[in-house]
């Protein structure tokens, strides 16, 4: 899954794009990763509301769909779902748990939420499902439905347009649920609740959710151009004081690719999801993190990105979404410090991260990150907020 509404142009891609490194190895390269800092979750605040209005649009013909609608429904254009498709680290690591782990999905039911053009669908298909239900409420269902006939799975595949809080489904259970819904910082658009109303409703007593790890990571990075480009810009704009704007800019972290050579500390992780097991309220919590500095340097920012794991395969597999993999169409998510950091080797910020649903809108993500050094060179203490929409 990907973001609707992305506000990155050209422009600021190629500020960063060194970003783009041709690591082919993408899996947990991050040695310091597994030291976990979870913290424990905090009362469910996200409603059950998804992200796709298309039930609202009820032409069936693409052609009548206008601009109003896509601006509603993203998902509906095939351009989101080309850019989804063509990144390959999420795509092939799908493809090889599905055609290196056939035991999973031959001669069983899966449901796969949120299907898009169908593709998990036809991988499960290929490999041997006794049955998929393909389920998409934007109108890309249509095309899903005719990809599905022109490969030759009708009999296999039924498409079911709607969204899966709303749908019937023509079976009492399914042995597999296979979803891609990460947004960008793991949660946004929120569609996690999604696969886990499906989750409750449908899988069987055993049956299994693919994938069923994500962990969110934080670590620390020097910016100061991008910074300086993308925040301090705002101070003085063709002479003109707009930093009232800048205020508002330093809240809304920022979706990019950051070179590895940036990382000035080692990386944290703040929590892991176990989708087969979690309820919908764990996906708002507070951890406390620890970041140690790797050298003597500035820091502007610190970064979160995540990893996916599906431990049911014979041989784990997953994908990283960090600045020392191979790039994702996820990128990072890059939160702008009021501080800038002057940090020597081996010192330590600490702090802690709450992350939670927007109450008023709950696709959106609410973030609060506290962070204070003490060091030789900067004493500092504060505390943030941040707007993921
Ligand atoms: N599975 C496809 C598409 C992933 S993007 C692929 O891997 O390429 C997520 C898709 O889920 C989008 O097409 C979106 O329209 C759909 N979606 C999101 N929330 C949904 C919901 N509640 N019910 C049904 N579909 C949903």
């Amino acid at each position: 899954m990907t973001k609707k509404n992305n506000n990155n142009n050209e422009e600021e891609e190629e500020f960063v794009s060194f970003g783009h490194n041709l690591n082919t190895k993408i899996r947990f390269e991050d040695a310091d990763e597994d030291e976990t800092a979870q913290g424990s979750a905090e009362a469910a605040t996200a409603q059950d509301e998804p992200m796709c209005d298309a039930a609202d649009i009820t032409t069936d013909a693409a052609d009548d769909t206008t601009s109003a609608d896509y601006y509603f429904d993203s998902y509906s254009h095939f351009g989101i779902h080309e850019e989804m498709l063509k990144d390959v680290v999420r795509t092939k690591t799908y493809q090889n748990v599905i055609y290196q782990n056939k035991f999973l999905i031959k001669d069983k039911v899966v449901l796969d939420v949120g299907a898009g053009t169908g593709i998990l669908s036809l991988f499960c298909a290929k490999a041997g499902a006794k049955h998929v239900y393909a389920v998409e409420c934007s109108q890309m269902a249509d095309m899903a439905k005719e990809i599905v006939k022109a490969n030759g799975f009708s009999d296999v595949i039924t498409v079911l347009k709607g969204k899966i809080e709303e749908i019937e489904l023509p079976t009492p259970k399914v042995d597999v649920i296979i979803s891609e819904w990460m947004g960008y910082f793991l949660l946004f658009e929120n569609m996690l609740d999604s696969v886990l109303y499906a989750r409750n409703k449908w899988l069987v007593d055993g049956g299994i959710v693919l994938p069923d790890k994500a962990s969110l990571f934080l670590t620390a990075i020097e910016d100061s151009e991008y910074k300086e480009d993308k925040i301090e810009f705002w101070n003085s704009v063709y002479g003109f004081d707009m930093s009232c704007i800048k205020k508002k800019a330093m809240m809304e972290p920022l979706v990019d690719t950051v070179d590895q050579k940036q990382i000035v500390t080692d990386s944290r992780l703040l929590k892991t999801m176990d989708i087969s097991k979690m309820s919908s309220g764990d996906a708002s919590f507070t951890a406390p993190f620890k970041l140690v500095a790797q050298r003597n340097d500035y820091i502007h920012a610190l970064v979160a990105y995540f990893d996916v794991s599906f431990t049911m395969c014979h041989k784990l597999l997953g994908f990283s979404t960090g600045p020392k993999s191979r790039a994702t169409h996820w990128k990072q998510t890059v939160m702008y410090l009021e501080d800038v950091l002057t940090i020597c080797e081996g010192e330590t910020i600490t702090g802690s991260m709450s992350v939670s649903y927007n109450k008023k809108n709950p696709r959106d993500v609410d973030i609060k990150l506290s962070y204070s050094l003490d060091g030789q060179h900067s004493k500092i203490s504060r505390t943030q907020h941040y707007k993921m929409r």
